[in-house]
């Protein structure tokens, strides 16, 4: 019997864990191959959901589903928290005392955000990386009244890189809406040299800075936030007064693959190849998703299009064959829907060798981003898509 452990129920977990059934129709029904996917709180989140949440009347109890109804009943799902990945003895050893056995590793396991790192974020700063900060941020704008909203990045990387460029566009709008933007100022601050950090889509974004009066500074890495005068303070030595902040927390990988020695501190990303999403060349380990130290996005789409290389890969190995040359490797795909406000947005699609030709904003893909959201549930995790 071959164990195919799966560590993670997100994105990248559960499409595996789907797809790996596909593959493996025949040796599962044969009692030949296991699938089981650990997630620590048996629920899936659609993360994306979240910027709706404070941007636009989504609700927190539509963006979560039991993981159990996502994934195929051939799979098994244990609920547990992973403390240690012991190499040697191929153990999975889960907080609840649990041990799981393996003999091929998946990690998707995502990222962890720390606000905790900056002092003086959770009175000071909000932002939209869980439902519930969300939320407050949504509360904190209906009560704002004019005055500096300054939006900025206290570390990289960090998820979904367009996120806070898309929420500064659509606030700018919301102001417009209210009345508010004549006494209102919103700032944007790059931790790097130009508005993001593809170039071909910093070309398409800084114009839309300025067509917004947007305020960019660039080169301003969120160091330290001063609660007494409402400042924040840069990497690079500058002050930025605010009224209202809001602020992409740090993030890190997972502590547990720090302490199991899969990842370096302080990161905690995995040393991931680029082509075969193998570990650190383990033939046996593979990673995708967030959890990787791969230079791209950490975006539930770069786990969409990894997991058919995990899946691939995986397969192969079973059968004793090379894997296929289409499927068997990971070209860097990714493909993102990006707010402009106004009822607009864009789409970047790029990959290792091909930098993203954002097409002109229009209303057809902000509509995309929209019907994407409301189908999730039914597409990518089920991987019909
Ligand atoms: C505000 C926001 C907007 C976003 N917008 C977009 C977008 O427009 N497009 C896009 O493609 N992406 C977007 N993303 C990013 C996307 O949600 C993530 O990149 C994606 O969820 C990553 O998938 P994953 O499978 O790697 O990790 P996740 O989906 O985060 O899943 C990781 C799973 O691992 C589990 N886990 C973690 N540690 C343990 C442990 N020790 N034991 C057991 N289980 C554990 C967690 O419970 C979780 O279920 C956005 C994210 C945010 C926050």
């Amino acid at each position: 019997m071959q164990r195919i452990l799966i560590l993670g129920g997100g994105v990248g977990g559960t499409l595996t864990a789907n797809l790996l059934v596909r593959k493996l129709r025949r040796q599962l029904k044969a009692g030949e191959v296991a699938i089981t996917v650990v997630d620590q709180t048996g629920q899936h989140t659609y993360q994306p959901g979240f910027m709706y949440i404070a941007m636009g009347g989504e609700r927190a109890d539509k963006l979560q589903r039991p993981e159990r109804g996502l994934l195929d009943s051939r799979v098994n799902l244990v609920v547990g928290q992973v403390e240690k990945v012991d190499e040697p003895t191929r153990i999975v050893h889960l907080k609840d005392g649990e041990r799981l056995g393996y003999d091929y590793l998946v990690l998707a396991t995502g990222s962890r955000i720390l606000p905790e790192a900056i002092e003086h974020f959770d009175t000071e700063a909000q932002h939209f990386y869980t439902a519930e900060a969300a939320l407050k941020l949504r509360k904190a704008l209906d009560g704002f009244k004019g005055g500096r909203i300054v939006v900025a990045i206290a570390g990289m990387p960090y998820k979904c890189p367009p996120a806070p460029l898309e929420v500064s566009f659509l606030i700018e709008a919301e102001l417009r809406q209210r009345g508010l933007r004549q006494a209102s100022e919103v700032h944007f601050c790059s931790p790097i040299g130009r508005a993001f950090t593809i170039e071909s889509v910093s070309e398409m974004a800084t114009p839309i800075f300025e067509q917004k009066g947007i305020e960019l500074h660039t080169f301003f890495n969120v160091e330290t936030v001063d609660a007494e005068r409402h400042v924040i303070g840069s990497l690079e030595g500058e002050e930025l007064p605010y009224d209202l902040l809001i602020l992409v927390p740090p993030h890190k990988g997972q502590q547990f693959l720090i302490d199991s020695g899969l990842a370096p501190a302080p990161g905690g990303w995995l040393p991931t190849d680029r082509a075969t999403l193998q570990v650190g060349g383990r033939p046996n380990m593979f990673a995708l998703g967030d959890a990787t130290d791969l230079p791209l996005s950490k975006a539930g789409s770069t786990a969409h299009f990894e997991a058919p290389v995990v899946t691939e890969r995986i397969v192969a190995a079973i059968e004793g064959r090379e894997p296929d040359h289409k499927h068997g490797d990971y070209l860097g795909k990714v493909m993102c829907f990006f707010e402009i406000g106004d009822g607009k947005g864009t789409l970047l699609q790029f990959d290792y060798e091909h930098p993203p030709r954002p097409p002109k904003p229009n209303q057809v893909w902000h509509l995309g981003k929209i019907v994407f959201n409301k189908t999730y549930w039914h597409t990518v995790p089920k991987g019909r898509v």
